[in-house]
């Protein structure tokens, strides 16, 4: 900022912080202002740069306290989004100036300030979590359904030293029809489309411990999730099946090796038709 002199003839006047108590649109505002002021006289005077600097400053107190988002606040809420002013005006429906006026210290009106949250601030949850299919993992609860799984086909699953190679097909149509029909997974998991099928996504890390975990510790089978495992273990009585029948899944095929396999792709499922 340039030095200025005294109109009175004192030589060069000093930046000075001054609080000011202003009215605006019938809002008494506080504002913070640099002024020149002479040592000498006191005399104060503004410049064009302190002047625009005031007035910025006057519409973001306004907007504070009108609860209005002020010119900081919608340039980094917009940067946040990664939104560039040209896609936010696109997106609003508005002229890319307004965005740069209401940035740079324009009050924008309530209604354009409502339009702006709803593009800056979207709170909007999604009602499904794609990839634990509505629930919380629970590793007690992956060897109770494993458990399940054994006890209709009168086999071990669980086995020393085993990867799950075969459990996790199991495991993965029960959660995925459980999703379908559910509305819920059983377990929790996520699964990962690997080379031989999908798999329980990081499973090296979590064999050891589904193995170790207590099931009785988790909720309890509902009669719809019985009944799902019950079809599952009859339309693939033997490991092999189940296995071929994930490999025949689009699903898997189309999936990218290593990514995640989304339960809201559970009804493009083929091979385990509806069991209701
Ligand atoms: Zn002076």
């Amino acid at each position: 900022m340039m030095t200025k002199a005294c109109p009175m003839g004192h030589g060069p006047m000093e930046l000075k912080q001054q609080t000011k108590t202003i009215t605006f649109r019938d809002v008494e505002l506080t504002v913070a202002v640099t002024a020149h002021v002479c040592p000498e006289c006191g005399m104060t005077a503004s410049d064009v740069k302190t002047a625009g600097q005031v007035q910025r400053q006057i519409a973001d107190a306004y907007r504070a306290k009108m609860n209005l988002l002020t010119g900081d606040e919608i340039r980094s809420l917009r940067q946040a989004k990664n939104l560039t002013q040209d896609t936010l005006a696109e997106e609003m429906g508005v002229g890319v100036a307004s965005i740069k006026r209401w940035e740079l210290g324009n009050i924008q009106s309530s209604s354009m300030d409502n339009l702006l949250r709803s593009y800056l601030e979207k709170k909007y949850v999604c009602s499904i979590n794609t990839y634990t299919g509505n629930r919380a993992l629970s590793l007690p609860r992956i060897k109770r359904v494993a458990r399940q799984f054994e006890t209709i086909l009168g086999k071990r699953l669980l086995k020393k030293g085993d990867k799950f190679l075969f459990l996790a097909k199991y495991l993965w149509y029960a959660d995925m029809t459980s999703f379908r029909e559910l509305g819920k997974s059983m377990t929790g998991s996520t699964y990962a489309a690997l080379p031989y099928g999908p798999q329980l996504n990081n499973y090296k890390d979590l064999v050891g411990e589904i193995k170790q975990s207590d099931e009785l510790a988790s909720e309890p089978l509902s009669d719809g999730e019985i009944r799902i495992i019950d079809s599952i273990a009859k339309k693939f009585p033997n490991e092999k099946q189940i296995y071929d029948a994930a490999h025949c899944e689009e699903i898997w095929k189309e999936a990218p090796t290593g990514s995640l396999l989304s339960y809201s792709l559970a009804y493009r499922l083929t091979e385990i038709q509806s069991s209701v």
